[in-house]
Parts: structure tokens; sequence; C-alpha cells
């Protein structure tokens, strides 16, 4: 898997390991808690978080991202942001959500989460907002 990283993110780098082969190697951030190709034993993993590699950045993982886009009280406020950045809607059955586009097509939260972390603006105002509930 050929992972494009954008520049603001290879700043934000985390240290982890293969959970097969033990093989350590950097991610970028927020791509914790996603699906990646290991390097060595070339395995579809969940890569396991070891450390943060450096710490000058504003990634949120995609564990957080999921957690403030599916539970209360941090969907009351993180998804007006989103509805206004990309014009999208978000409905709940429970705590599971489905995100449609303006168009009302099936949007995934993955790539929501990699849109929002490819642009530093938008990486950083979800960041700060997160850090008022996880400090
Ligand atoms: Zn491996």
């Amino acid at each position: 898997m050929n992972v494009h990283i954008p520049d603001n993110a290879r700043r934000d780098l985390a240290l982890v390991g293969c959970p097969q082969c033990m093989f350590r190697f950097e991610i970028p951030n927020y791509r914790l808690g996603m699906r990646h190709r290991c390097p060595e034993c070339e395995a579809a993993i969940k890569p396991k978080y070891v450390r943060r590699a450096l710490d000058c950045g504003y990634s949120l993982s995609y564990h957080t991202f999921l957690q403030l886009i599916t539970m209360r009280p941090y969907r009351d406020e993180i998804v007006p942001l989103i509805g206004a950045w990309f014009g999208y809607s978000v409905e709940y059955q429970g705590r599971t959500l489905s995100v449609r586009n303006a168009a009302g097509h099936p949007v995934d939260t993955e790539t929501m989460h990699e849109m929002i972390q490819s642009s530093s603006r938008w990486q950083e105002i979800l960041y700060r907002k997160a850090g008022k509930f996880f400090r």
C-alpha cells in the first residue's frame, strides 16, 4: 500500500510495531487506528503504538477522531464543524453514524479523517477542540 503523506504530517510521526512480526516503523500519527501494510512481513495490520516520534504537530489518531464524531458531548461540537467545512450531514442510530455529502452520497469516515489531516488548518482546529475535551 502506497500512502501519500502530506507535508504537515511528515513532521508528526508515531513509532509503531507490527503485532505479527514485531518490526518497528514510523507512520503519520493521524493514521493510528487505521489499517496499514507492515513494511517487513507485508501483513495487513493495525500497528501497535509505541510512542510519539516527534511532538510538534497537531494530528489526531483515527481512534480519537472516531470518538469525537460518535460520542457525546464531543460530537455536538465537532459535527457542526465538519458540516461547515465540507457540507456533510451526519445522522446517528445509537453510536453508529452515517455521513453524507451535499449530493446525498455516503462518505467514508477514514476518507474524511484523511481530508482533515491533510490540511494543517483543519488539523489544528480539530486538535484544539479535542484538547478541550481530553486535557
Ligand atoms: Zn510485520
